[in-house]
């Protein structure tokens, strides 16, 4: 990814993510600040609403109440004016008669008189004397007969006329409440009457009220004025009976009154007013003039006189109304608060793209002047041109890559004078564990005549000798299989044939403790060998000479002391070789010597077998491993190839070609005393071989 391209992208998302975050955590606490508004405004109205229910309600309700707390005493005025104006009717007739006409006449007067006067509701005026006679009874006149009502007993069994003239004589006039039958009527009904005493004839004059009736008119009027009541909107005040009578309904008087058509809404209605105080309850109820029905509150309250219960109700979805009118009002400046960001984002948005652009691609720039001339510089091994750079962190970083560039040229110089010295003078090659050749150095190819191509891929026994004893690769690969560095002189071919000989050095690689392949490590010691080989060789028979005799037989005697194995020594001898010498010249000797010679290099092949020239035509043979019946046997092998060569010898005294007499010791480690002793003892084998008439072996006890 580019580094610009991740840049614009990390401003573009900051800057979408920080106005989306700012956005939505606005519009929650816009969103949550509404709602508790909405709580709060719901709970103020309903709180309002209850308040004015509760106020047109006790409104109506004191009507009631007042209405029905007057009724008594508007009714007890309305009979005490009436009584009395009975009276002074009576008094008027009588004082204007009473001196010109007889008694009776006069009684007669005031009876027609007041016989007649009806004002509502068939009322009308009676008249006893105190002693319980009828005058003016039940509308009749009764003063041509004796009409005696002393005795009358209303239902509840009071004396009611009795009483009445209790009133008059002792009080003079007084209210009376009794039950009395209305006129054409026989079932009796609770009564209030006024009577006053009329002193001239012991009468007393009273007119009485139907109570019921009175309460029942008193009831409409007011029903009549409640159902015209409104307030608010819609509002108005019903009112039902206890026993489940609508009487003002719907807002309008209900003559008769009907059963109220729901029984939920009344069982609330009774519900709330076992509050003497009134109470509020919720329900659902159809609007003046429409069916459908809305959410309402009403507040009802009891008056117990009448049995009445008075409520009003108000309808609360004005405020849901009102609410989702706000509701659509938030929704809207929310909608355009977020187009209006959106426009501000998508400004901020191209402001920052173009800033962003503007810097990135300075920044951009920069870095690919600075890879490019970093690239180069490193190419070419020059510095890089900090003047091309705008900022100075850029600089800053150019000025530390050139002396890091410095510094790295330095070292790949001296790397490269080194590898140069190392592939010219040290021959490297690195291997699997398998041993197959992965890589190797100039040197390398230069030493062993193949080219790279040809070496790798292949295995090292493309290098091997022949010669090389395979107890050598054995050991080699018993080290490096078990991880461990070997190290020795090895004989190898050239590709052209030529021996060369290498000190090598082999490391086990490993990787992340996982044996991987090895390195070797060689250093030509062809010269140091040729050298070395001359120093002991035999020039002659090429085998080794007498100085490398008496450090070998040092060495072995003391190997063979070491692990107690045997040790043998062969003393050679050629027969009657100065006759030989005589006969066929020194130079056919020389020849002869040489062809023994090979006999005996041929049985020495053997890393532990050497064989030497001692001196003259005496050889020695230092072997190892081998018994005293082995010993004797090996050296018969050699006597009797010498024997089998058949090199013609005419004037040996033993057969006419040449033979050789050997002495042999063979001793065990431990039994070997020093040089001298075995060399000695070889000495004196030879001899008695010698002695005992030549081709033969003799062993030294
Ligand atoms: P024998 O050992 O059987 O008793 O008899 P011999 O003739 O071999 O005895 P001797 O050891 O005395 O003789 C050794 C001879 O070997 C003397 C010399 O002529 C010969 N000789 C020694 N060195 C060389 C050499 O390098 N070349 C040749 N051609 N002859 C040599
Ligand atoms: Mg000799
Ligand atoms: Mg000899």
């Amino acid at each position: 990814m580019k580094l610009s391209s991740l840049i614009l992208k990390a401003i573009f998302l900051t800057a979408l993510i920080s106005t989306f975050l700012a956005f939505i955590i606005n519009t929650f606490f816009e969103y949550k600040k509404f709602q508790e508004e909405k709580q709060a405004i719901k709970k103020e109205f309903i709180a309002q609403k209850k308040l004015e229910l509760k106020t047109e309600v006790n409104k109506a309700f004191n009507y009631i109440l007042y209405n029905g707390n007057i009724l008594e005493s508007k009714v007890k005025d309305k009979l005490r004016r009436r009584v009395k104006d009975a009276y002074s009717i009576a008094y008027k007739i009588y004082n204007a008669n009473k001196n010109i006409k007889s008694e009776n006449e006069i009684k007669y007067l005031i009876v027609t008189a007041l016989q007649n006067i009806s004002y509502e509701n068939d009322d009308y005026f009676f008249i006893n004397s105190n002693k319980g006679r009828g005058i003016l009874f039940d509308k009749k006149s009764f003063l041509n007969t004796y009409n005696d009502v002393w005795n009358l007993k209303d239902i509840k069994g009071n004396y009611l006329i009795r009483k009445q003239s209790d009133i008059a004589l002792i009080q003079k006039e007084g209210f009376v409440n009794n039950y009395f039958k209305k006129p054409n009527e026989n079932k009796e009904y609770p009564k209030l009457s006024f009577i006053k005493l009329f002193e001239p004839y012991d009468w007393h004059i009273g007119m009485g009220a139907y109570i019921d009736e009175i309460t029942t008119e008193a009831q409409d009027d007011v029903l009549e004025y409640i159902s015209t009541l409104r307030f608010g909107k819609d509002g108005y005040i019903f009112i039902n009976s206890v026993d489940k009578k609508a009487l003002v309904f719907d807002g309008e008087k209900l003559s008769p009154p009907k059963t109220y058509p729901n029984n939920e809404i009344f069982e609330k209605e009774l519900k709330a007013i076992s509050n003497p105080e009134g109470g509020f309850f919720f329900y659902k109820f159809k609007k003046l003039n429409t069916i459908e029905e809305y959410p309402k509150l009403a507040f009802v309250k009891r008056y117990d006189n009448w049995n009445w219960i008075i409520g009003a109700g108000a309808y609360i979805d004005e405020i849901d109304i009102e609410l989702l009118k706000k509701e659509k009002q938030l929704t809207n400046e929310i909608i355009s608060q977020t187009i209006t960001i959106l426009i501000i984002f998508i400004i901020i948005l191209f402001i920052i793209f173009f800033i962003s652009k503007k810097i990135t691609s300075y920044i951009e720039s920069n870095i690919l002047n600075l890879v490019q001339l970093f690239k180069t510089s490193s190419l070419n091994q020059e510095e890089i041109n900090i003047d091309k750079f705008t900022f100075k962190e850029f600089r800053t970083i150019a000025k530390n890559l050139n002396k890091t560039l410095r510094l790295r040229n330095k070292a790949e110089k001296k790397v490269n004078d080194l590898m140069d010295i190392i592939n010219k003078n040290v021959n490297i090659s690195t291997t699997n564990t398998k041993g197959i050749i992965l890589d190797v150095n100039d040197s390398f190819c230069k030493l062993s005549g193949y080219s790279k191509n040809e070496l790798i891929g292949k295995s090292h026994n493309i290098v091997r000798h022949p010669d090389t004893p395979k107890e050598v690769y054995k050991s080699m690969w018993d080290d490096l299989l078990n991880g461990i560095k070997w190290e020795g002189e090895l004989k190898n071919l050239k590709k052209n044939g030529e021996v060369y000989w290498v000190h090598i050095a082999i490391h086990p690689n490993y990787q992340k403790g996982k044996l991987v392949g090895y390195t070797a490590i060689r250093q030509d010691i062809t010269d140091k060998k040729r050298v070395e080989y001359l120093s002991i060789t035999d020039e002659l028979t090429q085998t080794y000479n007498r100085r490398y005799f008496n450090t070998k037989i040092e060495e072995e005697i003391n190997r063979a002391k070491r692990n107690n194995y045997y040790l043998g020594f062969i003393m050679l001898d050629i027969d009657h070789f100065k006759l030989y010498n005589d006969t066929y010249g020194h130079h056919a000797g020389d020849l002869a010597l040489q062809k023994v010679a090979t006999i005996l290099k041929k049985h020495t092949s053997r890393a532990s077998d050497f064989a030497f020239r001692l001196g003259g035509e005496e050889f020695g043979i230092l072997f190892s491993y081998k018994n005293e019946n082995e010993s004797l046997e090996y050296a018969n092998l050699i006597k009797n190839e010498i024997f089998e060569l058949k090199i013609e010898h005419t004037t040996s005294t033993v057969v006419p070609h040449i033979t050789a007499s050997l002495g042999l010791v063979v001793k065990k480690g431990q039994d070997i005393k020093n040089v001298q002793t075995i060399y000695k003892l070889a000495d004196e084998a030879l001899y008695n071989a010698k002695a005992s008439g030549r081709n033969k072996v003799f062993v030294s006890n």
